[in-house]
């Protein structure tokens, strides 16, 4: 399993670089980022969280598993929602962050190639939160109020 890098960590600021071989390192790679995703009993991981700059996210929302290779979003209305967010590289701590409700995100497949879905919610929260990340982006930095989470005990 590979270590998930905490907040601190620069390679968590960088701005990833996108996937252009998809090849058998990369399968690799997302099968990597599938296992450390469910052992952390996550919603999502992007690739910087295991100190791997380029631009890829796994996720499952509870409807099922799937990978985002160069994603790109943009919201379907302009409807936001406040929620609650929290994040496998700032553990012990959550926030409440404002979100667009709907958005499409367009991606590609483990294979190349290239797809869109609309998603709403929690997926579209996740998005959101994956791909911030690969642009060197943590939840922190936009939540409206963050708190220690009292549930945490520091390791
Ligand atoms: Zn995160």
């Amino acid at each position: 399993m590979a270590e998930i890098v905490k907040a601190g960590n620069p390679v968590l600021k960088m701005v990833a670089k996108p996937v252009t071989v998809f090849d058998k390192k990369l399968k690799l790679l997302i099968a990597e980022m599938k296992k450390d995703m469910y052992l952390a009993d996550g919603v999502g991981l992007a690739a910087p969280q295991i100190a791997v700059s380029k631009r890829i996210f796994v996720a499952d929302d509870g409807t099922g598993f799937d990978v985002y290779i160069n994603p790109e979003w943009k919201p379907v209305g302009d409807e936001t929602i406040i929620d609650v967010e929290g994040c496998l590289s700032v553990p012990g701590w959550f926030g409440e962050v404002e979100r667009y409700a709907h958005v499409i995100v367009k991606y590609q497949d483990i294979h190349g190639k290239k797809k869109q879905k609309k998603v709403s919610g929690l997926m579209a929260r996740c998005v959101q939160h994956e791909v911030d990340h690969i642009n060197g982006i943590l939840y922190i930095e936009r939540a409206i109020s963050l708190h220690k989470d009292p549930r945490y005990n520091e390791p």
